[in-house]
């Protein structure tokens, strides 16, 4: 992917932080804001899978919940493998401070 230069449209290379014929500081790409893909543990359906896809890319859980329904009946199957992929690939999300688990005594 080739960087243009926003001031003279110089061709730079990603790594440059300003241009070579202008000077001008070329912004650098930033990642895209969001959640990493976690599996929340708070309001899960089965898995956590749909709702950690969904707070992830910023979709419906609704929308993704269906989706992933449809995807169930209309694929023999091969959603469910990949749901059981995800389950197992996706990592849970962390566990809260320490005092939110039962005292054992
Ligand atoms: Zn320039």
């Amino acid at each position: 992917m080739a960087v243009f230069c926003h001031r003279c449209g110089a061709g730079l290379p990603v790594s440059a932080r300003f241009c070579s014929s202008c000077g001008t500081a070329v912004a650098a790409p930033q990642p895209i804001p969001g959640r990493p893909l976690m599996r929340p543990r708070a309001g899960r359906q089965i898995a956590g899978v749909c709702l950690g896809l969904a707070r992830a890319n910023g979709w419906d859980v609704a929308v993704v919940r269906i989706v992933a329904a449809f995807g169930l009946l209309f694929t023999s199957g091969l959603a469910g493998v990949a749901y059981v992929a995800a389950w197992v690939g996706i990592p849970e999300e962390p566990a809260g401070p320490p005092q939110a688990y039962p005292r054992s005594v």
